[in-house]
């Protein structure tokens, strides 16, 4: 058992060596065909190149005019044979890692006294991580295990084992602004970002001080920044210490808020912002959530990736005032995992947002969005926990599922209907 999963997770480093490998190989070839078509071609003279035509030169022509005119474009894109094509990039959103005592001590079981295997709990929606360019995760928990005692629900403390495995499926960026950041106080925020420091991952959401909180974190891919940044509206009543040097940034200082998101606008082509707001355990946005998604959108965010009431909320196109862009909000995808004890509770998704970057405008927009429904899964009492894509999850394996003890119906169609409920039947990804 021990020697499968081991072999599957070096699966999974090679899948992800393969990735690296492809994308390296895709930009050699890229610059193959480029170098070819100038010995072929030579490229055009004058400013207009596409080719040699710096970032900065790409913004500037970008904010001289958010909807440029085709007459505009064909002025100052190059020439057919020399335009730079269209490029794309997926942006995947995931919802809350909620590490429940159960699940890191069937993790502990399952190591057999060696540390801790989370690999079976996400096992079948790696797949799905893995495949966007850029995907990003709500720690809910620290990640404090190796400083302090682990620790479960109400004030938790998870082995570093799940970052690990959250780095191997393919996650770039990890957001810890949520209500249990101060789970275990200041000692906690430090041993979980001492942690992160040694993973390739960009932390958003808690900083070590002002200065490092002014460092936009930007994941590039294919050319294309994304930047991000991590709010929340609620701490569970813990702050941190007077004159303490970290900083959270709170849901209530939209003047910070605006700030950040403009700062980050001017270094990146696409803003994503997580933010941990709402009630919990309810379908209901509130006017605070609806007020600040429409602020946000305005000050420039392209994505928001909304979490913390524990179950699917609205996802919606909200349209940017000053340029008319179109700017995907998903209020909350539900916990990624978890072992509570209600059947809306164990229906998540993973949302994947499409950004096109023109060739000829430089200018990095919108172009699709697809919500992925995926279950928690567990058997009586919590065990064996792991999450399913949807389509690929049975009537047979929900007759099985633990929470039935609590949601009698729990069922393909119960879950159908709480994704009714928050998502539009044209974004679901459910075939
Ligand atoms: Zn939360």
């Amino acid at each position: 058992m021990l020697r499968n999963e081991k072999l599957w997770q070096r699966v999974f480093v090679l899948r992800k060596n393969r990735k690296r490998f492809l994308r390296a190989c895709l930009s050699l070839a890229g610059l193959a065909a480029v170098c070819g078509a100038a010995f072929i071609f030579g490229f055009p003279s004058g400013a207009g190149n596409g080719f040699s035509r710096s970032r900065a030169d790409v913004s500037s022509t970008a904010a001289a005019s958010a909807e440029p005119s085709s007459a505009q474009v064909s002025s100052r894109a190059p020439s057919s044979r020399g335009a730079k094509p269209d490029t794309s990039i997926t942006i995947l959103g995931a919802g809350d890692d909620l590490i429940h005592g159960t699940i890191y001590q069937q993790a502990a079981d399952r190591a057999g006294g060696k540390g801790y295997d989370f690999a079976p709990v996400y096992e079948h929606v790696a797949g799905l991580i893995q495949k966007a360019d850029v995907s990003v995760v709500n720690q809910e928990t620290v990640l404090a295990g190796r400083a302090l005692p682990v620790s479960g629900y109400p004030l938790f403390n998870s082995p570093t084992e799940v970052g690990d495995q959250l780095v191997r499926i393919g996650f770039d960026v990890i957001n810890h602004a949520n209500n249990h950041i101060l789970d275990k106080g200041v000692a906690g925020i430090r041993a979980t970002l001492d942690y992160w420091d040694t993973k390739p991952v960009k932390v958003v959401g808690v900083y070590r001080n002002d200065a490092d909180l002014e460092k936009i974190r930007i994941v590039e891919s294919k050319g294309i920044k994304t930047a991000h940044i991590g709010i929340t509206e609620m701490t569970n009543g813990r702050y941190l210490p007077t004159g303490s040097a970290y900083r959270i940034v709170y849901a209530a200082d939209t003047r910070k808020i605006e700030h950040l998101i403009k700062k980050a606008k001017s270094m990146a082509d696409v803003v994503v912002v997580s933010v941990h707001w709402g009630t919990e355990n309810t379908f209901t946005l509130t006017d605070k959530q609806k007020k600040l998604a429409q602020e946000m959108v305005d000050w420039g965010a392209d994505i928001i990736f909304g979490n913390h009431p524990h179950v699917v909320q609205q996802l919606q196109l909200l349209t940017r005032s000053s340029d008319g862009a179109k700017c995907p909000v998903v209020f909350a995808l539900g916990n990624f995992v978890s072992t509570q004890l209600d059947g809306k509770n164990m229906v998540s998704g993973l949302l994947t947002v499409t950004e096109t970057k023109s060739g000829g405008t430089g200018k990095t927009a919108y172009a699709g969005m697809k919500f992925t429904p995926i279950v928690t899964h567990y058997g009586a009492g919590c065990s064996n926990v792991t999450i399913y894509p949807f389509r690929e999850y049975t009537d047979a394996l929900a007759a099985q599922h633990g929470v039935r003890a609590y949601t009698k119906d729990f069922s393909r169609s119960f879950i159908q209907g709480i994704v009714d409920r928050s998502i539009p039947k044209d974004y679901q990804d459910v075939s």
